[in-house]
């Protein structure tokens, strides 16, 4: 058994669970978190038990509660409506998504036409969708490009979905630089590093392992990633939530497993799949790559302490 490095938690994903953390020991239960905080069940759960609430628009939450938006960031609209309702907002959304929303404001100002590769519906694309002003054409595959109409085809501008990485969009870069050959790109030094850590890892893996498993919410974008990957190279690859899910069948005959996790699934959920996987093999030998070294940390929402939770 091999355990993939970097996996797990990432700076963004510490960020927004401390945030939340901070709010309830701050201002006391309830404290409201729009949308899942991390797409994590497991790690909903927890909060959910010390008072967080959580909620999928504000309007279901009391006028003046104080309130988080999650790790994935939210549109203008959002913003708005919280403001109307006088919520005290405390922002968790991780910075490397606001730089997104930045840069694809920045191209939308100087008027370019701006292209978001990523899903239609994960909560961050919508975020970034309602935080720049003007059309954001959405694709998620090579394909999408070829239909896109775009009316200045010399003034287009790209941002990408921070859990896609440069790995699985250089097709589509490559589609768009090839249809519009002034395309400007989003800086790299944008795109995630946990994401490309984590999907790098898995790669280095793929080569030593004949089945690899993921520890991740099966509505977490980075983890059906890391999956596709491992399949990508040549390898059954499995999502799992959390150990329940795993079924001995899929590993019969085979004689390396590979594990990693999404940057939002708590290694306690890699802790009981190994202590799943000893249950049934009493020999297994678990080694750890080496990996490479994350030291990111991102400072708390500035605005997040010094608030007083207006009356509900
Ligand atoms: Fe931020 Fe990247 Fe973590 Fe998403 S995966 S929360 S962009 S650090």
């Amino acid at each position: 058994m091999l355990l993939a490095n970097p996996r797990g938690f990432c700076a963004g994903v510490h960020r927004a669970i401390e945030t939340v953390e901070r709010a309830l020991d701050a201002f006391g239960a309830p404290v409201y978190v729009r949308h899942e905080i991390v797409h994590n069940q497991r790690v909903v759960a927890d909060l959910e038990k010390r008072g967080a609430v959580f909620v999928e628009e504000v309007d279901e939450i009391p006028l003046g509660a104080v309130t988080v938006f999650s790790a994935h960031g939210v549109s203008k609209r959002v913003e708005a409506d919280a403001e109307t309702r006088g919520l005290a907002t405390i922002d968790a959304t991780c910075p490397l998504v606001s730089r997104v929303h930045t840069q694809g404001r920045r191209f939308a100002q100087s008027g370019h036409t701006v292209i978001l590769i990523g899903h239609v519906g994960h909560a961050e694309v919508e975020g970034t969708l309602g935080q720049i002003p003007g059309p954001v054409h959405v694709v998620a595959t090579v394909d999408d490009v070829k239909t896109l109409q775009i009316p200045d085809p010399d003034r287009v501008g790209y941002v990408i979905q921070t859990t896609l990485s440069v790995i699985d969009t250089s097709d589509i870069i490559a589609a768009l630089k090839a249809r519009f050959p002034l395309i400007k790109g989003q800086d790299t030094r944008d795109i995630c590093y946990a994401t490309h850590n984590r999907q790098s890892a898995v790669i280095e893996l793929a080569g030593q392992i004949d089945v690899l498993v993921v520890v991740g919410a099966y509505n977490s974008s980075n983890s059906n990633r890391l999956r596709e990957i491992g399949e990508a190279q040549g390898v059954p690859s499995y999502l799992i939530a959390d150990a329940s899910a795993l079924q001995k069948s899929w590993f019969d005959g085979v004689r390396a497993i590979g594990l990693t996790a999404g940057a939002s699934a708590p290694e306690v959920l890699v802790e009981e799949t190994l202590a799943q996987f000893r249950q049934w093999w009493s020999e297994l030998v678990v080694d750890e790559v080496a990996g490479r070294l994350e030291d990111v940390q991102f400072k708390l929402p500035t605005m997040a302490f010094g608030l007083s939770p207006k009356a509900g």
